[in-house]
């Protein structure tokens, strides 16, 4: 699978197929149950996460009211610290700042940290082009770039793969492998192969978790401390940030951090946080000569003035993806972009159109456990529900299925249509059984028996069953 740009345009194809893959139910059953149970213990010791939800959600709010003033006060401390701010209002705007920037600094190798805001604008694909070296320094990235593979997961991008998968992966890219299947194992021989890359680069790429206004200060988390590495050793530092992801002081980027780290991994804090405020200064040691920050739009303003707004509160914690029923039985890579679950089928809809990512928002049971466990309180459901209806309006869903909506929706708006419709379809599911406890071919519903039967309806319908049950009281 290719790690350009992608498209959600053939998400029902690859959902198919993701379903069909034994190994990738395997990998993902033994992470998402782990992250689930961990998140569960962590909030179990952190009685205020109601209420730091509620406080999480209204800095978001407040940022995003006033996002003009903390991006022009970021910049003006920013560039106080000695850092060049630059902006990008499309994907291939921020390419072409990052490779003329990297050309500048006459680079031919860059390490990078994980940023699903690289992934989002092509940037690995973009680097490949200028003929640049790209050494992802995250494990799981790591992993996914030896496969040539697109992450699948927002916070462990190589979810879909097995340890044995790992294991093969290594045993033939890495120099000199170290032998066996177990995590530490793994973990040692991509040290090994990781480390004398950072000395070697010219510049190093990292993403933001937050960008602080009142100090100009770039927010990086991670628990390898791949960040520091990266950002510390070479050269020059380059940032790519989404214009949302600012919040107005240190402080309140901390009440997000702790909510961060809970929701993501299960943990009370990160292992390496770390506040980059401009390159090295005079009498340092340590530290980039030049520091850029390259500040993405991609549609993020026009988000902001309409219905998908709250969506730029995400802080992407990916607790959405890891208890959503669709995600974890097809993974990642059906969704065509590197937004997967209830939080891509919103988002990626903005990025790319709601013409080609059509199908996201119906891939979506409404259980609505992704909004309970969201930190900052988005309101995925309904913003996915909205989506579902601009697909109705602008004729985007097939038209089988809008007559088959339109047909239903005139039967139950006349209630004695709808008992006697009922009552009939289900004495003719019951005949069409003949006998049997499930319907394993069903006309009208091939969607549904392709892949699994259907149950026979007992008992009457629920008014007749009702009407039953009264008489005999
Ligand atoms: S939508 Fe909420 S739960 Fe999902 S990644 Fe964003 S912040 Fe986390």
């Amino acid at each position: 699978m290719s790690t350009a740009a992608r498209s959600a345009a053939a998400f029902r194809e690859e959902a198919h197929e993701a379903l069909g893959r034994p190994n990738l139910k395997t990998g993902l059953d033994r992470t998402i149950g782990l992250l689930q149970s961990r998140r569960h213990d962590v909030l179990a010791k952190y009685p205020e996460f109601e209420a730091a939800r509620e406080i999480g959600s209204r800095i978001k709010d407040h940022t995003l009211a006033h996002l003009d003033h903390y991006l022009a006060e970021f910049e003006k401390n920013a560039t106080a610290a000695g850092a060049h701010v630059h902006w990008a209002e499309t994907p291939e705007e921020a390419c072409r700042l990052v490779i003329d920037l990297c050309q500048k600094a006459e680079a031919k190798s860059v390490t990078r940290v994980k940023s699903m805001l690289g992934e989002e604008i092509g940037l690995p694909k973009a680097l490949a082009d200028a003929g640049i070296e790209r050494v992802e320094t995250d494990l799981a990235e790591h992993i996914i770039q030896l496969a040539e593979e697109p992450p699948s997961h927002i916070v462990i991008p190589a979810m879909h793969k097995t340890r044995e998968e790992v294991a093969d992966l290594f045993a033939v890219h890495h120099k000199e492998p170290k032998i066996g299947g177990e995590v530490g194992t793994l973990v040692e021989s991509a040290r090994h192969e990781l480390r004398p890359k950072y000395v070697g680069a010219d510049v190093g790429i990292s993403g933001a978790n937050f960008l602080i206004a009142s100090t100009g200060s770039v927010c990086t988390v991670t628990n390898e401390g791949n960040a520091e590495l990266t950002t510390e050793l070479p050269r020059m530092h380059i940032v790519t940030a989404g214009i949302e992801k600012v919040v107005p002081t240190p402080e309140h980027a901390l009440v997000l951090l702790r909510l961060l780290a809970r929701s993501a991994l299960g943990i009370e804090f990160t292992q390496y946080t770390s506040f980059f405020t401009g390159p090295r200064r005079p009498g340092e040691t340590s530290g980039p000569e030049e520091m850029h920050i390259v500040l993405v739009d991609n549609g993020r303003t026009q988000m902001l003035a309409g219905e998908m707004r709250p969506m730029l509160r995400c802080i992407r914690c990916a607790a959405c993806i890891n208890h959503c029923p669709v995600y974890s039985v097809i993974g990642g890579h059906p969704y065509g972009s590197p937004y997967p679950g209830p939080m891509g089928s919103v988002l990626t809809p903005a990025l790319q159109s709601l013409e080609t990512a059509k199908d996201l928002p119906h891939a979506c049971t409404l259980n609505g456990r992704c909004a309970e466990v969201c930190p900052v309180k988005i309101p995925l459901p309904d913003l996915i529900r909205s989506l579902r209806d601009d697909t109705w309006r602008r004729k985007l869903v097939p038209a089988p299925s809008r007559w088959a909506v339109k047909a239903w929706a005139a039967i139950a708006a006349r209630p004695w249509l709808y008992r006697r419709a009922a009552a009939m379809a289900s004495r003719t599911m019951r005949l069409w059984s003949r006998g049997k406890p499930m319907i394993a071919r069903l006309p009208f519903a091939g969607g549904w028996t392709d892949t699994r039967d259907f149950p026979v309806p007992h008992g009457g319908t629920f008014m007749e069953q009702y009407k039953q049950k009264q008489g005999q009281r």
